[in-house]
């Protein structure tokens, strides 16, 4: 889903309200991404608030079984606008106060939001490191049998051999 700037900018107090109720390509999850959002003009920047909940599936760090974990997020991204924006639309009588560590992603080439990135990016970041299926997970330890046996060098099989050979004489 995109969004055209100017449809922003010709809106009431220059503020769009976009309810968002689907899926989104490369995020994979239980049921549909809802998400509130308002996309606002400050002149030349253009700030998107709001909420998104997705349930998002993911794999467990420790036991690797597939898992839903519901995720909400608080939008708050601010965009500015590339130089294809006429100078004369900065007069806006508005101004955004950015603050320390907000993030600004400038536009440059496009008239168009792209909400569904706003949605993968804001949902891709708040997924936790680790990622773990319930706090007290301690991974499947057959997998972890499964898991030692792998790693395994067998360079160091030889070693043993040579271990075993050297007692045996
Ligand atoms: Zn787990």
């Amino acid at each position: 889903m995109k969004i055209s700037i100017d449809d922003i900018k010709n809106a009431k107090d220059q503020s769009l309200k976009i309810n968002f109720d689907n899926k989104i390509k490369d995020l994979s999850t239980e049921g549909n991404i809802v998400a509130e959002l308002v996309f606002k003009a400050y002149g030349k920047y253009i700030n998107a608030s709001g909420k998104i909940v997705a349930n998002v599936k993911l794999v467990c760090d420790r036991c690797l079984k597939d898992f839903i974990k519901k995720i909400e997020v608080d939008v708050d991204e601010t965009y500015m606008l590339g130089h294809l924006i006429p100078s004369e639309d900065a007069h806006s009588g508005q101004e955004i106060e950015l603050k320390d560590g907000d993030f600004v992603t400038e536009i440059t080439g496009t008239d168009e939001l792209d909400v569904d990135d706003l949605i993968y990016q804001s949902v891709t970041l708040n997924i936790p490191n680790p990622c773990v299926c319930d706090i007290n997970c301690v991974g499947d330890p057959e997998m972890e049998k499964y898991m030692k046996k792998e790693i395994s060098d067998p360079r160091l099989e030889v070693f043993k051999n040579l271990k075993i050979k050297e007692e045996g004489k």
